[in-house]
């Protein structure tokens, strides 16, 4: 929308972005002394996290969504704004993931780098739900082989932004890229666990597809792939349903999402005489707290999956009690 537009780029002509583009003699934002480390500014921690891998001590990464923030709905507020506007490089994800910032980082992009890191995957290997009308499934952190492909566009904008030590960022990046695949291998060892008729993935949202696809889970979300539309009455009850009348034993929710959307969803699927577990909080959308293991992206998957393994992988006997049966 034109006001829309008018509002982000005030905003970033306030904060000196707009400057730059027009030549002035604006320095370059964030530049300090030399050797002193890149600004780097990024959307979610899974991104900050794979910059910082790659970037080492060469970077300072800032990532605007920290620990149970939903990009879905994130807005730049204007000290965000201005944090993108020092930056020397911006990363997000893309693919409308950062559904709400969408203005202010294409205007961002005729000032400065900006890289959706979901660029370099072929668009043939990325989910186009119908129910998400035209537009591309952005969760695509949770199939790893997906993920390793942002290595790549991360190493390329280091480089460009500092070609004397591209053969470091290089290096760094086929470290990370040989651990994201080794990480992939466990997944599929670890889901492997799960009976094939458990192997069913009840969130609050659905993110988790692209998991799924990977590694064999069918999943279902209360809400559909944005968070923007509250699940209904409707959608409740549906789930609850097949939750019932296929004893699924337990049901997950997410650490961006409220609890009590899945707390609606175990009620209902009690009331149908079914008694199914919450089997644990999943990571969907941000990272955990810096400093803990779920901080970081392999730590956050490792997470999720002994979670969901661990959830699912018992006998059904003792994972649900069953209320009312006949
Ligand atoms: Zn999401």
């Amino acid at each position: 929308m034109r006001g829309d537009f008018l509002t982000t780029g005030a905003a970033l002509a306030a904060a000196g972005v707009l400057a730059l583009g027009t030549g002035c003699a604006a320095p370059d934002p964030g530049r300090g002394a030399p050797g002193a480390p890149f600004q780097v500014v990024t959307t979610i921690g899974m991104i900050s996290d794979v910059v910082a891998r790659v970037g080492g001590e060469r970077v300072a990464v800032r990532g605007l969504m920290g620990p149970g923030v939903d990009p879905h709905l994130f807005k730049a507020s204007a000290g965000d704004v201005r944090r993108l506007a020092g930056a020397q490089v911006v990363f997000f994800n893309g693919l409308h993931l950062e559904a709400a910032m969408g203005e202010v980082l294409e205007e961002l992009d005729h000032w400065k780098p900006t890289y959706a890191v979901t660029d370099s995957i072929d668009r043939g290997q990325l989910r186009a739900p119908a129910e998400f009308r035209g537009n591309y499934d952005p969760h695509v952190w949770f199939d790893v082989g997906l993920w390793e492909r942002t290595v790549p566009v991360i190493v390329a904008a280091l480089s460009r932004l500092d070609p004397a030590h591209a053969a470091e960022y290089a290096a760094r990046g086929a470290s990370y890229g040989a651990e994201l695949r080794a990480l992939d291998a466990w997944v599929r060892r670890r889901a492997a666990e799960v009976p094939p008729g458990l192997r069913v993935l009840v969130t609050a949202h659905d993110a988790f597809n692209y998991f799924g696809r990977a590694y064999g889970f069918e999943v279902m979300g209360l809400q559909g792939i944005s968070t923007a539309a509250e699940a209904g009455t409707a959608d409740v009850q549906r789930l609850a349903g097949v939750i019932a009348r296929r004893r699924i034993p337990a049901i997950f929710v997410e650490s961006s999402i409220p609890r009590r959307t899945v707390e609606a969803l175990q009620a209902a699927v009690r009331s149908r005489g079914f008694r199914v577990r919450i089997g644990g909080s999943l990571f969907s959308d941000a990272l955990g707290d810096a400093g803990t293991p779920e901080g970081t992206y392999v730590g956050m998957v490792r997470h999720n999956v002994n979670t969901i393994v661990g959830a699912l992988a018992v006998p059904t006997a003792a994972a649900a009690v069953e209320v009312g049966d006949e």
